[in-house]
């Protein structure tokens, strides 16, 4: 019999060290100017990446050239609060406050703008909880804040107010009402533990509040939404992988907004992820100035996918106070989505959503493609704005 030799297994994400961007971070010489007498065993532990996270103007400001409006958000009375982690601020441009990756986490004074519509709890996830740190929107399924703490600190972020009351409400007890109150209801079949970010959790209580969940027969899927493998990929140890596939079926959503983040490290951190057999998700929050163009966008999707994490959700962003100057047009959203359908692979294509202000849900959004419907055909634009006929069946009686 015939003997197959298979090539030896590949070097997961080799290729994708920035091809097209014009800042090309060194991570060693970052690590050896900024954080001298630094293994490089303990920069890859995550948590030092966790206990050095920069929080104050003193050092960001040794590591890039503040601008005004960063330094007056960063300074005097307004002192916004910040976190970012060693790692991440690797990827930072010292020299362009207009960087995609900058502007997502360095504090700016337009933040304290609030612009007419903009609400800290727009989606009004508070008045759909049922318990503390249950929303429970949809029918089957409920999303699980389970912890304030998060890697870094998205400028931009949706529940921002969670982390800006300077505590942290979640502890044991909303665990516990949070896990009794899915055990009560067997609707849910679905539960999408976030935060926060989940995985800032140990080991052993990410094991721990898994296992709860697991014992509850209805619960079907579990879900983690997570910025941590862009943010703080020296977290998805082969420990944490060995830990969370014993919890199958469990998928994770990851979010990213720009191709900057998909390092080797990020790449080698999805690659675990992916062969600990854990189906990968991204979630996108369009924003302006950072990725609401279409090469930025397609190039982000391009990696994804190379990196073996599927295109989901292309949010909106929420519109929270200070985010005007982070909102862009639908219109853009949707050209951005039409510049992606048809001129690159479905897989690359997320679902562009508004989550509808006033606790509504996700409104999927499309360019029309039903031009005319009726008298037994529907008339149908495709990618390139062709029409076309498809005709019906002829319905009986
Ligand atoms: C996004 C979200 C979900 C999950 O929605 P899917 O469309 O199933 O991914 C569930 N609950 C809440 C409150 C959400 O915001």
């Amino acid at each position: 019999m015939e003997t197959t030799v298979l090539p030896p297994d590949p070097e997961p994400g080799g290729k994708t060290l920035f091809p097209s961007a014009e800042f090309v971070p060194n991570r060693d010489c970052f690590r050896s100017r900024f954080y001298p007498g630094i293994s490089q065993a303990l920069w890859n532990d995550w948590k030092w990446q966790m206990a050095n996270r920069i929080t104050t103007p003193e050092k960001i400001g040794q590591i890039l050239s503040l601008a005004p409006e960063e330094r007056d958000a960063l300074e005097g009375s307004v002192r916004l609060p910040m976190a970012i982690t060693p790692y991440y601020a690797g990827l930072i441009d010292p020299d362009d406050p207009g960087q995609g990756i900058r502007r997502s986490v360095i504090p700016t004074i337009m933040e304290v703008e609030k612009s007419a519509g903009e609400e800290a709890d727009p989606l009004h996830e508070d008045l759909s909880s049922p318990v503390p740190g249950i929303v429970h929107r949809y029918p089957d399924r409920v999303l699980f804040l389970t912890t304030g703490m998060c890697a870094s600190y998205c400028r931009y972020c949706t529940r921002s107010r969670m982390v800006t009351d300077g505590h942290c409400p979640i502890g044991e007890r909303v665990w516990n009402g949070a896990i009794d109150y899915i055990a009560a209801h067997p609707e849910i079949r679905d539960v999408l533990v976030s935060g926060g970010d989940p995985l800032t959790l140990s080991d052993e209580k990410l094991q721990w509040l898994l296992t709860r969940l697991r014992r509850i027969r209805h619960v079907e899927i579990l879900r983690i939404g997570t910025k941590v493998p862009a943010v703080l990929p020296q977290r998805i140890t082969p420990r944490l992988v060995s830990i969370l596939k014993r919890f199958h079926p469990l998928y994770l959503s990851i979010h990213f907004i720009h191709p900057d983040e998909l390092t080797p490290d990020c790449a080698q951190a999805c690659a675990r992820l992916a062969d600990g057999g854990i189906p990968l998700g991204s979630q996108t929050v369009l924003l302006k100035g950072i990725n609401d163009d279409v090469p930025v966008m397609k190039e982000l999707m391009h990696r994804l996918l190379q990196a073996r994490v599927r295109p989901y959700y292309l949010y909106q962003c929420d519109p929270i106070p200070g985010s005007a100057h982070f909102r862009t047009s639908v219109a853009r959203g949707l050209e951005i989505i039409g510049g992606l359908r048809g001129y690159t692979s479905g897989y690359a294509v997320p679902t562009y959503v508004i989550d509808a202000p006033g606790g509504g849900g996700k409104v999927p959004l499309m360019a029309d493609s039903i031009v005319e419907h009726g008298n037994g055909s529907i008339r149908i634009r495709n990618y390139e704005g062709k029409v076309f006929t498809y005709p019906e069946p002829v319905q009986e009686g």
